[in-house]
């Protein structure tokens, strides 16, 4: 019978061992793999519900990989983290408890706190920056505002997933040094400062053993040294063999329900290769993971109630919490005076971006938002008709999915296809309406097998003439019109990601001559190799049978194509150039899509895709006045810079980002934003670069500690265009009385007095950075402090420095020790802007 024990502040509430020691070796065993895709198995008898786990960091997605139910769309991690302001994070993630309650989630998969270390990562949308403080203090907040309603984060991945390219066969070789003082400080910080429930094990090796086997990461150091009670999940699909995963400290396997431990597990531990009480250890944290959840009630107790009465994912609420945000992590880069807009004169309002606006990245971060502004919207409202919008160059190369709006089922007549699927003998497995373009398919459709057809069908609402049509996704595909338009594509998965059906699936598309209202019917014979085998015969991989890589076969995401011709290049430039010179001000909207920012590929170049540097440096020759506004959350290169009169990073600013935009521009919202990452000048020109792994798979993180603003401080690299801390904000900013403060010996305290010498009020970040004495330590950010200050008013600022930034690893005695005396303080906006230094003797 469980005990109560106490009701701690982490929910710690029964002695888990009394149930462990219920089960039988197959039951634990059973408890920890998923049973679907993104659950966990209950257990009756001991009071234990299936927990039910949700990507992720920028929106609560639910229990299916697409479609599913809409959502609300947050801005994404680099703009949360842009507010350098612990509150804004904690709001993030309060919210984030109210969606995961709604839909009954235990836990939710974020945030994730890898590093931007190249600029190059595909996934660093994700992520909050490239520096370890800013990511840690951010995710305190975030994990403060989740666990304080209930809701389980999951700090991922550990560690060292800094980059997509092979994630699954890619070794981080990484000194001890540059784990601890860099890439562990977000865990160690989030752990020590408010515990997170759980962490998500990465798909990568980490010098030469994975992340879900590494028992020096997660007994060692994450369980031993630092005391944290949770569990450690694996990344989806990422764990390698049975018995060496299971004594390395992984807990729990994810997705279920097959999977490399289940029979295996109980077989390893009936042959002696793991102890039965390895096994408890791993079955007690996830109990204490489902009690903090609420997913655990023994005999008697009530089961979890489920929050009520949660604001609507396109409440009045959520809008103005959405917007606030996403406009307080915008970053004004460069400004001459033009903005915020004001007057009366007219506005162009120019590029793809600005009609089609990118809110969210690619990959496991998606949702299915309610809806989501865009910045043509956002201006329309506020400008009305002083404003001319003109469409901008393309800005993608490979098809995108049906807008939903565009189809109609006609089963149902509601916007939306229909879906068939169907077996290898052609027994329908199932018939439904979907919302969406896209669905997937052997993977989380609750089928009990995986099909072997799918035939999508939707009525167009085109006007009769050319239309691209085509299909995405692994398969033979038939695509066929009622006039008798018939495509044929053979589509094959390209990369060696496993999870590439889901992530970055083939696709095709043609242009073809259909009537008005055509109903098209697209059928796909869908591919059954087993990725397993494939890989296992790639040599340049090294993969052997032992190692027990579980792919998902050739099915995952599939969508119907269908969208209207693009306008050639030529012609939109001639029209934005039009639309420029007849304007006061113009307003170029530039950017990346999910073909760039996304899981499960890194970028190659920082230049703009398509001919968007093209678009700039015309507009900018006609235009009287000039704004770029770039909609990515990780750095371009910005060739065209002198030739405009101001940049504002829009970062990927959730369903609520085009009104952000417009909130900004105008003036309505102030843009408080300040760099997350350094943006380099030139490809290559960074400390840190390569993400692709040499013929023995691995990446040298060779840069060290020196990473992001670190290194080119140390000019290991040409200066950055924009520093990591530099955004300008509409205010302007004096510093006087800088001085430290006694602390009776605690972490060092610094005060400045910060005067607004602008005439509207604005919001400051007092950024504090440490320059060590010693000549092998780098400049590294070590406090800030926001502080709002109404115009022409001084307040005083105090900033303390965490001592986690002032100390350093010792790898020959495997301890920590504190930087020598004699290092300086530096108050800059930026290290581009310094505005104090202060000695420490
Ligand atoms: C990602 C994780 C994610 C998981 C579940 C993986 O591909 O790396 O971050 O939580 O899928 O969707």
């Amino acid at each position: 019978m469980a005990r109560p024990l106490h009701a701690s502040v982490t929910g710690t509430t029964y002695e888990y061992s009394h149930l462990v020691a219920r089960l039988s070796l197959e039951e634990k065993v059973h408890l920890l793999t998923g049973e679907t895709a993104f659950t966990l198995p209950g257990n009756d008898r001991i009071g234990l519900a299936p927990l039910a786990f949700s990507d992720g960091p920028t929106g609560v997605r639910g229990l299916k990989f697409a479609g599913g139910d809409a959502v609300a769309l947050f801005p994404n991690a680099t703009l949360v983290a842009a507010s350098w302001d612990d509150a804004v994070a904690e709001q993030v993630g309060t919210m984030l408890a109210e969606e995961a309650q709604r839909q009954h989630i235990h836990v939710v998969l974020g945030p994730t706190i890898n590093l931007h270390r190249s600029p190059l990562g595909g996934r660093l949308f994700e992520a909050y920056s490239e520096d370890p403080y800013l990511t840690g203090r951010t995710a305190v907040g975030y994990v403060r505002g989740l666990q304080g309603k209930g809701t389980a984060a999951c700090l991922k991945h550990l560690v060292a997933n800094e980059s997509e390219t092979l994630r699954n066969f890619v070794d981080s070789r990484v000194s001890e040094t540059a784990l601890r003082e860099i890439y562990l400080l977000p865990f160690e910080m989030v752990v020590q400062d408010v515990n997170a429930w759980s962490m998500m094990s990465a798909y990568n090796d980490v010098n030469g053993t994975p992340a879900t086997e590494h028992d020096q990461i997660q007994n060692s150091i994450v369980k031993d040294e630092w005391g944290w009670d949770g569990a450690i999940m694996s990344d989806w699909f990422a764990t390698k063999r049975t018995g060496a995963s299971a004594n390395g400290g992984l807990d729990l396997v994810m997705p279920g329900p097959d999977g490399p431990w289940g029979e295996r597990l109980v077989a390893a531990v009936q042959a002696g290769e793991v102890t039965e009480a390895t096994v408890d250890g791993h079955v007690s944290r996830l109990l204490r993971l489902a009690d903090r959840t609420g997913a655990l009630a023994p005999a008697g107790a009530p089961p979890k109630k489920w929050a009520e009465g949660l604001p609507a994912v396109d409440s009045p609420e959520r809008k103005e919490q959405l917007l606030r945000i996403a406009a307080r992590g915008m970053t004004v880069v460069a400004n001459s005076g033009v903005l915020p807009l004001s007057g009366t004169g007219s506005v162009a309002l120019i590029g793809r971006h600005a009609l089609a606006t990118v809110n969210m990245g690619g990959g496991s971060a998606q949702v299915n938002p309610p809806y989501q502004s865009t910045i043509a919207e956002g201006m329309t409202t506020r400008l009305g008709n002083r404003l001319v919008i003109a469409d901008g160059v393309g800005v993608r190369t490979r098809p995108v999915p049906a807008d939903p709006a565009y189809l109609t089922d006609p089963a149902t007549g509601t916007p939306g296809m229909e879906v068939r699927l169907l077996a290898a003998d052609g027994t329908e497995l199932s018939r439904r309406h979907e919302d969406a373009s896209s669905i997937t398919v052997g993977w989380d459709d609750g089928l009990p097998q995986v099909p072997a057809k799918a035939v999508l069908t939707a009525t167009l609402s085109n006007e009769s003439g050319p239309v691209m049509l085509g299909g995405i996704g692994a398969g033979t595909w038939a695509v066929a019109a009622d006039d008798g338009t018939a495509l044929h594509a053979e589509l094959v998965l390209a990369g060696k990601d496993p999870g590439e059906g889901m992530l970055r699936p083939p696709a095709f598309a043609e242009v073809v001559a259909l009537r008005a209202g055509s109903t098209v019917t697209a059928t796909v014979a869908l591919g059954t190799a087993n990725r397993r085998e494939s890989l296992l015969q790639d040599a340049s991989l090294g993969l052997s049978e032992e190692s027990h890589l579980l792919t998902i076969g050739a099915v995952g995401q599939l969508a119907l194509v269908a969208t209207p011709v693009p306008i050639p290049d030529d012609d939109l430039l001639r029209n934005a150039e039009e639309a420029a010179s007849a304007a006061e001000t113009a307003v170029v909207v530039v950017g990346l899509t999910e073909e760039q920012e996304t899981e499960a590929a890194d970028k190659q170049t920082l230049v703009l895709p398509g001919r968007q540097d093209e678009l700039v440096y015309r507009v900018a020759a006609v235009a009287k006045r000039t704004v770029v506004v770039v909609n990515s959350a990780t750095p371009v290169l910005m060739p065209w810079l002198e030739q405009v009169d101001a940049v504002v990073i829009a970062g990927l600013p959730g369903q609520e980002g085009g009104n952000a935009v417009a909130a900004v521009l105008t003036g309505e919202l102030e843009p408080t934003g300040r760099l997350v990452s350094s943006y380099p000048r030139a490809d290559g020109a960074a400390p840190a670069w390569e993400v692709e792994p040499d013929e023995d798979l691995r990446l040298t993180y060779a840069e060290g500690t020196s990473v992001g603003y670190r290194g080119f401080y140390a000019g290991n690299a040409p200066t950055p265009l924009f520093w990591f801390g530099h955004g300008l904000g509409y205010g302007s900013w004096a510093y006087n009385s800088v001085q430290l403060i006694p602390n009776n010996g605690a972490e060092l305290l610094l005060s400045v007095d910060v005067t607004n010498t602008s005439e509207r009020y604005s919001r400051e970040t007092v950024q504090v950075y440490l320059d060590p004495a010693e000549l092998d330590q780098p400049v590294r950010l070590v406090g800030y402090a926001g502080v709002d200050v109404p115009a022409g008013t001084t307040v005083t600022v105090h900033v303390a420095c965490d001592e986690r930034l002032r100390r350093r690893w010792n790898e020959a005695t495997g301890k920590w020790e504190s930087l020598a005396a004699g290092a300086q303080l530096i108050l800059a906006r930026g290290l581009g802007d310094v505005r104090a230094r202060v000695s420490l003797t």
